[in-house]
Formats: C-alpha cells, sequence, structure tokens
C-alpha cells in the first residue's frame, strides 16, 4: 500500500514530539570549595549532569587560584608577597571584585575594607593560622597605618593594581564568595538554564522557580554556635542573600567575645551586640559585602543606612540569652510577598 506523505509526515512528527518532550527534572552538584562547601540546584529539562559539574567545578577552581589567601601561588598571594609599588597584572574576575569592594568601601564609608589583611592576620583569622590573640594597641595602630581603600591603586583599563604602600595587604573573604556565587550563576545562564539555587558557604542565588513552580525558598539560621536551627524562611526571587556573622569564626577571652569582623577605624572586632547581619540584593557579591560592612556599623548605624539606602536588611542583636530581630522597610516587603 501507498502511504499518503501526510501520514509519514505525522508519524514522523509525533516521535520527533515525544524525543523532545521536556522532562523537567532537578539535578544537584555539591563539592567543597573555598574553605567552605557548595551546592547548585538545577530544574531544567535534558540537563547534562556531567558538563555542569565539570564547568561549576572549573570556575570555582579559577576564582580560589585567583583570590585565596590560603593559597601560595593565588594572585592575590603573590600581589600581597611583593614588597614594591609597581604595577602587577591582575585577572578580569580579580579587578571585578576588587572594583565591586570600592565601591561598597564608598557606598559604607570605609566600613567595607579589602585592604585589612595584615589585621586580619594579627588577630589570628588569616591563613597563616597563627593563634588568635588580642594584639598590642601599638601593633593595632601600626598595621592600620599600612591599611586603607586609599593604599591600593587600580586601573581597571589596563587590567592591573599597584600598592601605594608596599606594606598593604589584600583579603578577599569578606566578598569572594559571593562573587564566586554570581560566576556560578553565570555559568548556568549560559548553558541556558533559567531557574536554579547557587550556594556557597551560606550565601545564596536564586533564579527562576523550583520544581513544583513555586519560589525558592532560603532559611537564616539562628546566630548560635551549637544547636543550630532556623530564625527565618522566606522566598528568594531572582535575587541573593548573604549572611555575615560573629557565631562560627570567633573566639572569647575573659568573657570578651572576638569575632573575626574588623572595624576599619579601630583594627579591632566591633564591640557590640550584632550577632548576624543579612542582606537580600541583586547579586550575591553586593549581599555578601554589605553583610560584612553592616556587622561593622552594628545595629543602629546598619538599619539607617539600610533605611537611607534602601536595602533588605535583617540584624540580628543578641540580647542575654534571646535574640533581638531587626528588619529594614524592604527586607519586610520582600519577605511576606508570595
Ligand atoms: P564575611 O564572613 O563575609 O563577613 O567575611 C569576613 C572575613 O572578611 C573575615 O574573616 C576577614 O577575613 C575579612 N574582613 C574582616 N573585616 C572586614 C571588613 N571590615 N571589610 C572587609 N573584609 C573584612
Ligand atoms: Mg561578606
Amino acid at each position: 500500500m501507498k502511504q499518503n506523505p501526510r501520514d509519514v509526515c505525522g508519524v514522523v512528527f509525533s516521535l520527533v514530539v515525544s524525543a523532545c518532550a521536556p522532562e523537567i527534572e532537578q539535578v544537584d552538584i555539591s563539592g567543597a570549595t573555598m574553605g567552605t562547601t557548595y551546592t547548585v540546584r538545577v530544574v531544567a529539562d535534558g540537563v547534562d549532569e556531567s558538563s555542569l559539574r565539570q564547568n561549576t567545578g572549573a570556575m570555582l577552581e579559577r576564582i580560589d587560584a585567583q583570590m585565596s589567601t590560603w593559597r601560595a601561588e593565588s594572585e592575590i598571594s603573590r600581589f600581597n608577597r611583593t614588597r614594591n609599588t609597581d604595577w602587577f597584572g591582575i585577572s578580569g574576575e580579580f579587578m571585578a571584585v576588587l572594583s565591586g569592594a570600592r565601591e561598597i568601601s564608598r557606598q559604607t564609608d570605609g566600613a567595607f575594607d579589602v585592604t585589612l589583611g595584615k589585621l586580619v592576620e594579627a588577630w589570628g583569622f588569616g591563613s597563616s593560622r597563627s593563634p588568635a590573640r588580642v594584639p598590642d594597641p601599638e601593633m593595632i595602630s601600626a598595621y592600620l597605618a599600612h591599611s586603607g581603600p586609599d593604599k591600593l591603586e587600580i586601573d581597571p583599563s589596563r587590567g592591573a593594581v599597584r600598592k601605594i604602600d608596599p606594606e598593604l595587604q589584600l583579603d578577599l573573604s569578606a566578598i569572594a564568595k559571593g562573587f564566586a556565587v554570581d560566576a556560578v550563576a553565570g555559568v548556568l545562564a549560559r548553558a541556558g538554564i533559567e531557574d536554579f539555587l547557587v550556594e556557597i558557604g551560606g550565601e545564596v542565588r536564586a533564579s527562576g522557580k523550583r520544581l513544583d513552580g513555586s519560589s525558592w525558598q532560603v532559611a537564616i539560621e539562628q546566630p548560635r554556635t551549637k544547636n543550630r536551627s532556623v530564625q527565618t524562611v522566606l522566598p528568594l526571587r531572582d535575587a541573593a542573600i548573604a549572611t555575615s556573622g560573629d557565631y562560627r569564626n570567633y573566639f572569647e577571652l575573659e568573657g570578651e567575645r572576638y569575632s573575626h569582623i574588623i572595624d576599619p577605624l579601630t583594627g579591632s572586632p566591633p564591640d557590640h551586640q550584632v550577632a548576624s547581619v543579612s542582606v537580600i540584593a541583586d547579586d550575591a557579591m553586593t549581599a555578601d559585602a554589605l553583610a560584612t560592612a553592616l556587622m561593622v556599623m552594628g545595629t543602629g548605624k546598619a538599619l539607617a543606612h539600610a533605611a537611607e539606602h534602601d536595602l533588605a536588611v535583617m540584624v540580628i542583636e543578641r540580647d542575654g540569652d534571646q535574640f533581638l530581630v531587626h528588619t529594614s522597610d524592604r527586607f519586610r516587603l520582600l519577605s511576606s510577598a508570595e
């Protein structure tokens, strides 16, 4: 029997349709990077899991090799080791982070400062693993004199930086993780994936929706060292959230708690009761840097800064054994709207 060409077409068409029928699935990838862990969750059809894993891993390795002070041959470690004021060529990513850092430093009146490397080391929170201790006041003032944004010149057009003060030491720990979250989000977007969640050490970026079509949800934890529990859960739509706190990386001496956050004005951890600050922003680099800057400021200044710049911020303050929770208007708006 001679086949009607239209029937053949019909058969072919239905085969094609069934072969291409979208099978949307959720794929999770996780691993270790930047001294912490990461998770990538994507929702898409026909996910090529192995290339996703490879591209994500390659991007994270690249950023770690640029910005980790824990790696002797990273770009940042090589730059920190120089003791001159010559121009030093850096990668585009390193430049993007330094430019972003300068912007946040300006916006926060210097509370955010990536030039505090010497002080971070002096307090025992750096890569040399020196014991945590309270440095001599003379040492703090000497190191403060070698820090500050004015000690670093950056020239994005020539892709280079130079120390104005040869003693300057950079530390990108408060912003690099956020940058890496954005970079992985870029990898996913370039692969045509629209629905995903990227998390590195608690800094998160969400895009699109979950498998069931609802918004991604993220938890802000209670700032307790032991017995981890959730303070609140909120939806995150095409945005990022980062948290900075004093409850993981700190030491105690004579009843005083010293956190890894350094106030660039004093060269010491801030003396206030803020236990954590969470910031929601469009990108994770901004959220990461702002969360650290607001930790420096303390509750009053942080909330005033959030109001002035319309930032979405949650500040959790210690009050004896309890916590006082403060939120900005923008935070309440974003966390309540479903
Ligand atoms: P985060 O957990 O993102 O708040 O980053 C904290 C880390 O950033 C610390 O362990 C230091 O290495 C570094 N750091 C401390 N104080 C500051 C500051 N005021 N500005 C920028 N980075 C800081
Ligand atoms: Mg940070």
